[in-house]
């Protein structure tokens, strides 16, 4: 099958064409600034791009620019859109009602739409999407991958927060979890590594813009960071993560902050203006880490920070998984930030696990083993692939339709 893969953030929209015989990336791309001015596509097949300028305003046009991209007689990879067999979309949000990826109808479409208010960011423009293809591709089907499906399997003792029980009952206020496909990915490599041993404890850390991290005992999830939605857990590009609410009705007093009211204090100044932006002025960690290597001392404290926080959790999921077989580290940060990893694998001793030095000051972004040679953990970098999650899953969905 050819499938389609669509993961729409509110201001881009990222897509990959997956032969799922053989697994391969037909061609892949992503138009930016979607309603900025500025917007564009750019696009790569066995290498070589290709770029499109052109203003879009929506995601429904973005999606009619990657139509054109991907049949492009020049830059495009594909004859026809009669090719795609099926698309696979992230939604950020399956909420309670959805605990596997699921086929797009009607009825399921509607749920997703009631759970925007759980996204508001992220979940218009991936419905956007769904139906943007809808229009355009009116034969094929739709599965929906949601990223907090992998953490479906949590225990109530994980998932609730202890406020007033009918919260969650009437509003179903939890934690949920996110970067699931990222997690289950990486889950799935690490098995495999372990060769499927019963019992498996593994740790996952998807160390990105977006940072969380996974328990996962026997392939399932049993704790995750992230909550409700994904700003709580660790330090990431411009969100605080966990947090003291009190701060808010704290700062909301502070004349300087009054332009915010709660909505816009967690929306906007814990969301988007703190995390490494927030501390040091830059949400990238390349630049946060190149100031903290000249001598930036907030910077530097901002890497402690960091690396503190994914130091706790590791702590705490090593508690709750009764021990580990595996940490892995994936995502932009995971993948290819030696700093970061040494930096965390400093405190973790007293656990028994160790990194080779080497190993790990030669990984960037690739497959890796970088566990030292007395560690009684695994220590693996896994680069992550959530497409191919989505285009398995989407194959899944439909053949057991
Ligand atoms: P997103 O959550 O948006 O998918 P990514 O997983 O792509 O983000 O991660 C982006 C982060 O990874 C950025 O902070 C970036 O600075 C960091 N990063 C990427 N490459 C490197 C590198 N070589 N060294 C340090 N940090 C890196």
């Amino acid at each position: 099958m050819k499938v389609l893969v669509l993961n729409a953030g509110s201001s881009s929209l990222k897509y990959q064409v997956i032969d799922t015989d053989t697994e391969a990336v037909l061609g892949k791309g992503i138009v930016e600034r979607i309603g900025i001015a500025g917007s564009n596509l750019e696009q790569k097949v066995n290498g070589s791009k290709y770029i499109i300028n052109r203003e879009v305003k929506d995601h429904t046009e973005a999606f009619q620019l990657v139509i054109e991209a991907i049949t492009d007689t020049k830059g495009g990879f594909l004859k026809s859109v009669s090719e795609i067999d099926a698309a696979g979309h992230r939604v950020l949000h399956g909420a309670e009602d959805f605990k596997d990826s699921i086929l797009i109808t009607p009825e399921s479409f509607a749920i997703c739409k009631t759970n925007e208010v759980m996204g508001p960011l992220h979940q218009p423009a991936n419905l956007a999407c769904i139906k943007s293809v809808q229009a355009l591709l009116p034969n094929i089907p739709n599965v929906a991958v949601f990223d907090t499906a992998f953490h479906a399997t949590m225990p109530a003792k994980a998932y609730m927060y202890a406020i007033p029980y009918e919260d969650y009952k009437n509003h179903r206020v939890r934690r949920y979890g996110f970067h699931g496909t990222s997690h289950k990915y990486v889950t799935g490599e690490a098995l495999r590594l372990l060769k499927n041993k019963p019992g498996s404890r593994v740790i996952t850390c998807h160390l990105g813009n977006g940072s969380s991290m996974a328990a996962v005992k026997d392939g399932k999830v049993i704790d995750t960071s992230m909550g409700l939605t994904p700003l709580e857990g660790l330090i990431m590009g411009t969100r605080s993560g966990d947090i003291d609410p009190a701060v808010v009705a704290f700062l909301s007093n502070k004349e300087d902050k009054q332009q915010y009211n709660i909505k816009s204090f967690v929306d906007v100044y814990l969301n988007k203006k703190s995390g490494f932006l927030g501390l040091t002025g830059s949400s990238d960690f390349r630049e946060v880490t190149g100031k903290a290597k000249s001598g930036d001392e907030i910077a530097m404290l901002a890497v402690d920070m960091f690396a503190y926080r994914v130091q706790k959790y590791i702590g705490e999921y090593y508690v709750a998984l009764g021990g580990l077989d595996m940490l892995v580290f994936t995502g932009g940060i995971g993948e290819n930030a030696d700093f970061a990893r040494e930096k965390i694998a400093a405190g973790l001793s007293c656990l028994g696990i160790e990194i080779n030095d080497s190993q790990n000051k030669a990984t960037h972004g690739e497959f890796a083993d970088i566990s030292g040679a007395n560690s009684k953990v695994k220590v693996m970098v896994i680069p992550t692939n959530e497409e191919l999650v989505i285009a398995r899953d989407t194959v899944r969905v439909l053949s057991n339709k």
